[in-house]
Order: C-alpha cells, then sequence, then structure tokens
C-alpha cells in the first residue's frame, strides 16, 4: 500500500523535496530488527560483552551492533524465528525496535534506582520491561494499560520478564492518575497515528487519516493532564509517540504546557552525540528528540522530557480503599516461601485468594494500596498455591531471577526438547528427576513439570503454548 497522498504532502512541504523525500523513501525500506536483553537473566553481565560471547549465549541471535543509546539493546544482522527459540519464552530478551529504547537513556542520569515509575499507557510492556530493569528491586513500575485485551498481553510480558517490581493496572489513566503526587516518574507513550510505524506496519498506513490525527491529539491531551496530577513535584514527565506528526509531538506539548504554566519546568538531559541521527530540539519547557528512519537505524520515534517544579503544588493522595485483599500468611507457610526465593529477608509475603505472592518490601505497601483501590491483575512475584505445607509453584515463579534454584531439581533441556514442552507436547521422563522439576534451556527457566514414575506431567501453561508449526 502506497503512503497516504495527504501524509506525503506535508512530509515534503515541511521537511523539504529533499529531506521529505529521502524519509518517504526510507519508509518503503526493511526495518532494522532489534532486541534488548534482559541482564538479570544474561551472565556475566551484559554491559560490556563482546557480540561473540553473547552468541554463544544466545545462539539463535545473530548479533551486528549495540543500539548506542541502550546499554542492554542490539540490532541483528537478519530476523530469526523468535517464536521458536526458547530464550524468547525465558524472557532472556525482548524484541524491542532500537528507537523506542531511548526513553531509558533519557532517564540515565535522573537517578531512577529505586523510583516508583507510571508507565500509562504500557501494552505491549516493551517500555515496561525497560524501566523495570533501571528502578531494580526497591523499585516500582506501574503499568497500565486501558484495553483489556491488551492489558493481558502485557500481563505476560510482566511475568516473563521476571523481576517482581511490577504491578499491572487495567485502567482509564483517570483511575490511576487518583494515586495523586504518587509518581517519580509518569511515562506516556502516547497512542497516536502511527505515522512511525509505516514502514513496520503496513496497517498503519490504511487506518491513517486527517480526523484520525485530531483525535488522537485530542486524547494525548486528556492523558497528559491526567499524567500531571499523578506525578510528584519534581519528578520527571516523560512522553513519547511513534509519529512524526507536529499536531500530536510538539503540538501536544505546547497545548500541555499551557495547562501546566509554571509548574513546568526543563529536565536536565544526557548528551546525543550528532552520530546517532537524532534530531534534538525544545517545545517550551520540555527537551525533545526525533528519530527519522533516513537518519536513525530504527523506526519514527519522538519523545520529549521535562520537569514538574519541586515546588509545585500538590501532596500525595492515594483514592480510598475499597477492598482488602491481602491475607497474611502464618509462620509456616512464611518459612516455605521463603525456601523458594534468594532474597527471603527482602520481601513480604501475603495470600490473595489462594495464592500466595512475594512483593520487595521497599514497594510491598505502594503495591497494597494500588490493589485496595483498583484492579491490579498482576503484581510482585507469584509463588504459587500451599498444599499441605508445600508450594505447588506458579508458572510466573520459573520467569523470576531470584528463584532459589536449590529450592527444586532443574532439568536442562535441549532445544527441540524444550520446545516440546513450550508446545505442552509429551517429554521423556529420562531427563527429570522423581516429582516436581524446574524447567531450563541453557540454565534459563520456563516453567515446571512433575515427573511421576514413567509420566511427566507438563505445567506450562496453556494460554503461553507455542501453537505455530515451524
Ligand atoms: N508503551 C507500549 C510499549 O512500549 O510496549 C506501547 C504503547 S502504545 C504506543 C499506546 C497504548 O495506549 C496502547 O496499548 C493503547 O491501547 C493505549 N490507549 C489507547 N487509548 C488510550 C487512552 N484513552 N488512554 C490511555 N491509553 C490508551
Amino acid at each position: 500500500m502506497e503512503l497516504p497522498r495527504s501524509f506525503v504532502a506535508r512530509v515534503l512541504r515541511d521537511l523539504g523535496e529533499a529531506e521529505g523525500g529521502a524519509l518517504c523513501a526510507a519508509l518503503d525500506t526493511v526495518p532494522p530488527v532489534s532486541v534488548r536483553l534482559n541482564p538479570a537473566k544474561c551472565t556475566p553481565a551484559v554491559a560490556g560483552m563482546a557480540s561473540d560471547n553473547l552468541s554463544a549465549g544466545f545462539p539463535h541471535l545473530a548479533f551486528a551492533r549495540r543500539v548506542p543509546w541502550c546499554d542492554a539493546g542490539w540490532y541483528l544482522a537478519e530476523r530469526p524465528s523468535f517464536t521458536f527459540d526458547s530464550d524468547f519464552h525465558a524472557g532472556a530478551y525482548y524484541v524491542q525496535e532500537a528507537s523506542s529504547q531511548f526513553v531509558g537513556y533519557l532517564l540515565r542520569d535522573a537517578g531512577v534506582a529505586g523510583a516508583r515509575i507510571l508507565d500509562l499507557c504500557a501494552a505491549p510492556g516493551g517500555k515496561t520491561t525497560l524501566y523495570a530493569s533501571l528502578v531494580g528491586e526497591s523499585g516500582l513500575v506501574v503499568a497500565n494499560e486501558i484495553d483489556r485485551r491488551r492489558a493481558a498481553v502485557l500481563a505476560d510480558n510482566v511475568r516473563k520478564w521476571g523481576l517482581g517490581n511490577m504491578a499491572v493496572t487495567a485502567c482509564d489513566p483517570q483511575a490511576v492518575c487518583d494515586f495523586e503526587a504518587w509518581f517519580d516518574v509518569v511515562a506516556v507513550d502516547a497512542p497516536c497515528s502511527g505515522e512511525g510505524m509505516f514502514r513496520k506496519d503496513p496497517e498503519a498506513r490504511a487506518a491513517w487519516s486527517e480526523a484520525n490525527v485530531r483525535m488522537c491529539a485530542a486524547r494525548q491531551d486528556t492523558i497528559l493532564r491526567e499524567a500531571w496530577r499523578a506525578l510528584k513535584p519534581g519528578g520527571v514527565l516523560l512522553y513519547s509517540t511513534c509519529t512524526f506528526n507536529r499536531e500530536e509531538d510538539e503540538g501536544t506539548l505546547e497545548r500541555f504546557a499551557a495547562f501546566a504554566g509554571g509548574e513546568l519546568v526543563a529536565a536536565e538531559v544526557p548528551p546525543v552525540p550528532v552520530e546517532w541521527g537524532i534530531l534534538c530540539g525544545k517545545a517550551g519547557a520540555f527537551h525533545t528528540f526525533r528519530f527519522y528512519p533516513h537518519r536513525t537505524l530504527g523506526e519514527g520515534f519522538f519523545a520529549a522530557v521535562a520537569r514538574k517544579a519541586p515546588d509545585a503544588s500538590g501532596r500525595p493522595r492515594t483514592p480510598k480503599a475499597r477492598r482488602s485483599l491481602f491475607a497474611a500468611v502464618d509462620r509456616a507457610a512464611r518459612e516455605e516461601l521463603m525456601r523458594w526465593t534468594l532474597a527471603p529477608e527482602r520481601m513480604c509475603y501475603a495470600r490473595v485468594a489462594d495464592t500466595c505472592y512475594g512483593w520487595f518490601e521497599a514497594q510491598a505497601d505502594a503495591v497494597r494500596q494500588l490493589s485496595e483501590a483498583l484492579p491490579v491483575i498482576c503484581s510482585g512475584v507469584a509463588f504459587g498455591q500451599l498444599f499441605k505445607g508445600r508450594l505447588k509453584p506458579d508458572p510466573a515463579l520459573a520467569f523470576h531471577p531470584g528463584l532459589n534454584r536449590d529450592a527444586v531439581p532443574t532439568a536442562d533441556l535441549d532445544e527441540e526438547t524444550a520446545l516440546r514442552y513450550l508446545r505442552r507436547q509429551d517429554i521423556a521422563a529420562d531427563a527429570l528427576c522423581e516429582g516436581l522439576n524446574l524447567i531450563a534451556c541453557r540454565n534459563r527457566a520456563l516453567g515446571f513439570a512433575k515427573r511421576i514414575g514413567a509420566r511427566v506431567n507438563n505445567m506450562y501453561p496453556n494460554s503461553l503454548r507455542i501453537i505455530k508449526q515451524e
């Protein structure tokens, strides 16, 4: 499908014949493929690794070169079939377009370790998982998605990333932002007209119209105003879209600046070397960053950052608790749960319905407050259910890098058998110990299975199973 005519006319008018023509031509080329590794599931530490060392750990990925603005980001020389790579299912990497990884770079000097981040438009979770790797165990990422079906996919990706420092809500932004002045960072990766996706996704071309641009811009205005309430004084506001449209980029920021007034101030940003090809600018207090595919190795993207003034009005306010979900666990249960984690003393434990959960202590109270007021569809680490004092582990526990591997024997399968496991097909019992086993491939955990004599009970969730045929 051709590029929309009025899009082409606008680009040629705004950027000039040469630059606009180069952009349109780039939108008809093959997009680069990139991934972001999960540092918690790569040893040794990802930073500083050379591509040949990495290839040994990720045999399906042909690493070409690093994404310059993201330590864990890599361009691949070719697109593999991610579905048939067990590391993909283990949450050892996320397939994420390179330009999008820049939001992490913008937070580089903001001191976000231990921060509370709200990712307001979060599905499928590319940026959520990036923020989770940045805030660490003492931080919290609240990932919200308004669309329930997309929120379920987000929750799957959050569980797979496994860090246990995320909570997923499925609300209108207004409901989450009733947690006023509560977050150190609020990120709005806004729904937009998607012009930056014209190369990757032919449907984006078909869905584009002037009317849709106007509708998106109005929706962005509403979302940003909500986001502002949730941000603490002194906190960082990150805005991004995957469109080139000024109306939804600088235009939205200008309308927002008029609303926020003097409480919106500039944020400090790390230097952006010219050779990255990113166009840096300003829109009022916002530092802005434009990614054009004819200049940068990545898709079309727009990002902006500013701060709320430290002396801005607003005190933290949480909505009224509507229910009490968390039931205390007794001493014996707590001891059983502690056996399964490498951070027994740094976690708090509670039961929600039949399932026992663990949350890192630093944010456990915050998660409880959220869960009492909003529909939280997943948070912390789901440990599982207790039967006669023994844990029947939840599939999510396998993905948690803090799982104590001494709690259960590991069956480290070859790739072919691991794929059989991921399809929920039968696997031979001889690779497993009698009873419960952690199933892994290349030592990266995928789930659990139970051997009973010559039979193996495959405990991989049906909802995650590979259906696609090779
Ligand atoms: N941040 C995500 C990532 O990196 O994987 C991508 C987010 S996508 C660009 C924008 C999201 O906003 C979509 O998942 C969409 O469902 C959601 N959305 C749509 N309408 C919305 C609204 N009115 N308020 C908040 N979010 C909305």
